[in-house]
């Protein structure tokens, strides 16, 4: 079990694997391959002490490289959902579960919409996890809504599974290697909601009933990482030490609120890593 899980390669989560690690604890850092967050846009920062007139991607380049010095582990993949365990958490990273005693999120801030009617209907149909949930759809009629490649990986899964299988680009991507059951629909969809005990999903030329939907994006929507995490709008509520409102999970960085901006995010990774060393030692 790993004392840290990072979900996010910013200047937060990288700044939190440095302290994290100079504390002895062992620490993952993860985020989808090839996305450092917001950082990377930026041509030239100013404001990093130390660091003049740089560039977004070179302070990115700095800060991983003295992370991986110092012992941090790296990882790619999308964090799809934490779990609380008890005694810890399970985190879900693409298809496969890995265990941390803590969590800190530092994904940045928010970039996910959520269609309307989405999050209700979390659950009750819809669902981010084709590993989790694809056996309750087994012969059934299901929808696969992507924006990236990612949907076309778990379209494949799913087709071993479904009986229907419609797919819908959320954003454009390669669509070459859908399996055969896949029927592309070339629709927008708009919302979800329900006609009696039925998952019903408007586009913008039709609703359609079906048993189960399954959503893919390229960052997890806030509220849908980790059950029963307080949001305020599209930010984590911390106080001082960079506390949720879950015990054992803390947040740092833009996802936190503004000011957005680098030192801002790197000194709050510097807390929660702090905050976790704390946690470990008083619950073990
Ligand atoms: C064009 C531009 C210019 C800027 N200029 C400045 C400036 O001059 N000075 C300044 O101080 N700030 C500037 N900023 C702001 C600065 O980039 C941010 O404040 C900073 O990057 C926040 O760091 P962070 O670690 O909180 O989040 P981010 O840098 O956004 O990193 C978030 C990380 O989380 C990952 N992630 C998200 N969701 C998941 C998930 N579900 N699973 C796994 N990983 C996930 C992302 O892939 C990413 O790696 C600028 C931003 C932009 C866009």
């Amino acid at each position: 079990m790993t004392d840290i899980i990072i979900v996010g390669k910013g200047p937060a989560g990288w700044s939190c694997a440095m302290t994290a690690r100079m504390r002895g604890l062992s620490v993952q850092v993860i985020a989808p391959q090839g996305d450092a967050g917001q950082l990377k846009l930026a041509e030239r920062i100013d404001n990093y002490p130390g660091m003049p007139q740089v560039s977004g991607a070179e302070i990115l380049k700095r800060f991983r490289e003295q992370a991986i010095a110092l012992g941090t582990e790296e990882r790619n993949g999308l964090i799809r959902q934490i779990m609380p365990t008890g005694n810890g958490f399970m985190v879900l990273v693409e298809n496969d579960v890995l265990e941390s005693k803590t969590i800190v999120l530092a994904m940045g801030a928010a970039r996910q919409k959520l269609l309307p009617g989405e999050e209700e209907q979390v659950g009750r149909g819809v669902s981010y996890c084709a590993t989790c949930d694809g056996m309750f759809y087994r012969g059934k009629r299901i929808a696969v809504l992507s924006s990236t490649e990612q949907g076309v990986e778990e379209a494949t899964f799913l087709a071993s599974l479904v009986g229907e299988l419609d797919y819908y680009s959320l954003k454009k991507h390669d669509i070459t290697k859908l399996p055969e059951l896949a029927k592309v629909i070339d629709e927008k969809p708009k919302g979800f909601g329900r006609d009696g005990q039925d998952l019903t999903m408007t586009t913008d030329q039709s609703t359609k009933k079906y048993d189960g939907v399954f959503v893919f994006r390229a960052g997890m929507p806030l509220g849908m990482l980790l059950n029963d995490l307080q949001t305020e709008g599209s930010y984590i509520p911390v106080d001082r030490m960079m506390n949720t409102n879950i015990p054992g999970v803390f947040a740092a960085g833009d996802c936190t609120g503004k000011p957005l901006q680098v030192p801002k995010a790197v000194g709050e990774g510097n807390v929660a890593a702090i905050a976790a060393a704390e946690y470990i030692a008083k619950h073990g």
